[in-house]
């Protein structure tokens, strides 16, 4: 991207992505006054509690917990009320499937509590220096000792296990450098992260290691982890299926092939949203204009 595509980006979209490392492009910030966790039962003593922010799964073992991601700080209160209602036993590990804020604010809290906080490597390294927006320069400070994992793995993923229960996590791309999903066996739970979000369409964090190509090639990962039957638990969104899973791989190819012609024919990133190339799976998925345009923004990024 030239200067000036920059300097026009920033102009037009400081709304529209300047919080992407914290919310959903497009998504307004979120209401913590006003928000609510709610719980669903996922069978074999494992729940989704849906909140503002990511979606957070427990699995609850016969001494203790493992909880995958923390959602936003602001709903630390919320999200332990709600945790303890399934269960008095302490929260032991918490998995973090990536570095961004939605999915992390509430380690030191938790970690406080006496969790232990398990990530890639590469979310320690982000959330140990800070980030920054790559368009609009936003900070996301680093995080104090506290909120960081104490327990990295490489690419080759860990087990971690606590009263009877086993989170398989594996390492996988492209939303970030860092994502994992988890895999519940007992319950036949796959737990995405952001690299299947439903319902909406994803981010894909470009300055961070994130890229259109490597997020479809972790959305194949994840359709071959499990089996068919599979619950399977977005970053963001509805409960899905592996049928949804397809679906959404097919918007990602689809709007992967049509915007990287726009590239072929010269068009700038501007151009390529007002073209509107993804317009049927835009009105499939009721997206704003603002939703839709970011979208082509951070796959035309990924592209050039
Ligand atoms: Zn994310």
């Amino acid at each position: 991207m030239n200067r000036f595509a920059i300097a026009v980006f920033a102009g037009v979209s400081t709304v529209l992505l300047g919080a992407a490392q914290q919310f959903q492009p497009g998504n307004p910030a979120p209401n913590f006054a006003a928000a609510e966790v709610k719980t669903t039962n996922l069978g074999s003593q494992t729940y989704l509690l849906q909140g503002e922010g990511a979606n957070v799964v427990v699995a609850v073992g016969n001494d203790g917990l493992i909880m995958i991601d923390t959602q936003f700080a602001e709903m630390n209160d919320k999200l332990a009320a709600a945790v303890e209602a399934i269960s008095p036993r302490p929260v032991r590990h918490i998995i973090l499937t990536h570095f961004h804020r939605d999915h992390t604010g509430g380690n030191a809290f938790f970690a406080a509590r006496g969790a232990n906080i398990v990530a890639h490597e590469a979310v320690k390294t982000r959330l140990a220096a800070g980030t920054t927006n790559g368009l609009t320069g936003n900070v996301m400070a680093a995080y104090p000792e506290a909120g960081l994992p104490k327990q990295t793995y490489n690419n080759a993923g860990v087990m971690i296990r606590q009263g009877g229960r086993v989170a398989e996590v594996k390492h996988v791309v492209g939303h970030t450098d860092g994502d994992s999903y988890v895999y519940f066996r007992d319950a036949n739970v796959l737990v995405t992260g952001d690299i299947v979000t439903l319902g909406r369409y994803p981010n894909i964090d470009v300055p961070y290691g994130g890229g259109i190509d490597r997020m479809i090639e972790g959305v194949d990962v994840i359709l071959a982890a499990g089996n068919d039957n599979s619950k399977v638990v977005p970053g963001h969104g509805p409960l899905g299926s592996k049928d949804r899973v397809v679906e959404y791989r097919q918007v990602l190819v689809q709007a992967r092939e049509r915007i990287a012609k726009l590239i072929a024919e010269g068009k700038s990133e501007d151009e390529a949203v007002a073209a509107r190339p993804n317009a049927d799976n835009d009105a499939k998925l009721g997206v704003t204009p603002q939703q839709a345009g970011n979208f082509v923004r951070v796959v035309y990024r990924s592209l050039k």
